[in-house]
């Protein structure tokens, strides 16, 4: 592991004894800290005035009890979070997880990075992240609803546009964010769009932000290609994932002349040396719901389901980790590296683990880290909150251009803010610095917070 400053160090140790069991939300806070030294070196101030710890520790920490029945009369009991990490520079943005694996260090890794992410947009918007170790796989539309509307039962009076906006995130998609505006409207008796982003064209939802995070990730990746003057045309690319992140990241691709020839969901990868079949995976994953395997069965030819192995093993030259956290290690990186692959732009949250990180450093490929990859999603969700606000609906290209440029603004603020610290071309100091900076500053100004 790096070695922290010694500043750092004893901050990173009170994080672990005020946290204890909570490995994922250590290992976000040591990948920013682990990019802080050359900052508390220049501005000791940062350390002084404790902002840093002060940054650790959520706001305001929401868990609850999530009672429903399902299709054959059985109660279930679930429990839902809401971790309302930092609101200096706007309200709590973030999304909600519905996925088994969800406990509160999860919540808080997310919400953590969701802090410095929402910062590299520009926009005014807080971090915070919520969900529930709710399992949506196999459940029916009904059951589906009805978690829903209990979710929110409890979780609106914590909710509104100036103070909380969710959004979606892995298991919950335009249907489950439906669900949970419907029971707010009515609990509530407002009509308040702003409260939750990712909704549906018809009822104040944006233009684009279904498709933002994916197309977002490749854009940043794009910008890479350009400071060396080349583009993905004719490039070979995986992305793994097959839900929202993938299946839109796949698409910006193949628009751009690239061609991703593998994706994956939990039970295993498919390679189409082809080119993916889009509309024929989104028939599959989005209508149907079904598993990827009958993507190859359907697709035919030599299409290849494998359920051993990694999907990192098939080579590319630029890699969209798009499914889950942790879902790339040190092996993986070191396959992919030995294979070619230049760039890796993280679609999910902290796909790479740390060791993967380090690799890919010393092997010399470019890491776009999430919060700044990944940023169009939220960065979209924002734009979704001012057209709620005023009313109004942008037309699909408006709402692009507005994206791409976004994307377009973080790339160049990770590239200056790197070089100002003496690591040109280094992105994920560039990212975690440029947004620490802008969250610090704002938290200082509004004095101890
Ligand atoms: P979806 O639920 O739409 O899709 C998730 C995909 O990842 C599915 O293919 C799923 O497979 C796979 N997956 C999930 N968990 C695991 C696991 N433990 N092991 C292997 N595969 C897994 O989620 P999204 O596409 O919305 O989110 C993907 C990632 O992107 C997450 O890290 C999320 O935090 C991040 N992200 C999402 C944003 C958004 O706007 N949606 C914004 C920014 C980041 P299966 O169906 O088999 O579980």
């Amino acid at each position: 592991m790096t070695e922290l400053n010694p500043k750092l160090q004893d901050i990173y140790e009170e994080v672990l004894r005020r946290n204890p069991g909570e490995a994922e939300f250590h290992q976000a806070v040591f990948e920013v800290l682990s990019s802080l030294g050359p900052v508390v070196t220049k501005h000791p101030e940062y350390v002084d005035s404790a902002v840093i710890r002060r940054m650790c520790e959520p706001e305001r920490q929401i868990i609850f009890r999530v009672p429903w029945l399902d299709d054959k009369g059985g109660a279930q009991i679930n429990r839902g979070f809401r971790v309302e990490f930092n609101s200096a520079l706007g309200p709590f943005k973030g999304g909600l997880r519905f996925h088994p694996s969800v406990y509160l260090g999860i919540v808080k890794f997310l919400g953590f990075e969701q802090i410095f992410k929402n910062s590299l947009t520009g926009l005014p918007i807080g971090g915070g992240k919520g969900g529930s170790d709710f399992d949506p796989k196999g459940r029916s539309d009904n059951e589906i609803m009805r978690f829903c509307q209990s979710f929110m039962t409890e979780l609106y009076r914590h909710l509104g546009e100036y103070t909380d906006v969710p959004a979606g995130d892995i298991g919950v998609g335009g249907r489950e964010i439906g669900y949970l505006f419907g029971q707010y409207k009515r609990i509530t008796n407002r009509y308040e769009s702003g409260v939750l982003t990712g909704k549906g064209l018809t009822w104040g939802g944006s233009q684009v932000r279904t498709e933002a995070t994916g197309y977002g990730a490749v854009y940043f990746a794009d910008e890479i290609l350009k400071t060396s003057k080349d583009s993905f045309d004719g490039k070979r690319a995986v992305v793994s994932g097959s839900g929202n992140v993938a299946i839109y990241a796949i698409e910006k691709i193949h628009q751009l002349g690239g061609t991703v020839v593998a994706a994956s969901d939990s039970s295993g990868y498919i390679v189409d040396e082809k080119g993916i079949d889009l509309e024929l995976l989104k028939e599959i994953k989005e209508v149907k719901r079904e598993r990827i395997e009958t993507y190859a069965r359907a697709r035919g030819g030599a299409t290849q389901f494998v359920n051993d192995g990694s999907i990192w093993d098939v080579p590319c030259q630029i890699a969209i980790p798009s499914a889950t956290q942790n879902e790339l290690n040190g092996d993986h990186a070191a396959t992919l590296a030995r294979n070619g692959c230049k760039i890796v732009a993280e679609g999910a949250n902290m796909p790479c683990t740390p060791e993967a990180v380090k690799l890919f450093s010393e092997a010399g490929v470019v890491l776009a880290p999430g919060k700044a990859a990944n940023a169009g999603g939220v960065a979209t969700s924002a734009l979704e909150m001012q057209q709620n606000a005023s009313r109004d609906s942008w037309s699909f290209e408006y709402t692009e251009q507005r994206l791409a440029a976004i994307m377009k603004s973080i790339h160049h603020r990770c590239l200056v803010t790197a070089d100002e610290y003496g690591s040109p071309g280094n992105y994920v100091l560039g990212a975690n610095i440029a947004g620490f900076i802008q969250v610090a500053d704002a938290m200082n100004a509004l004095g101890l917070i």
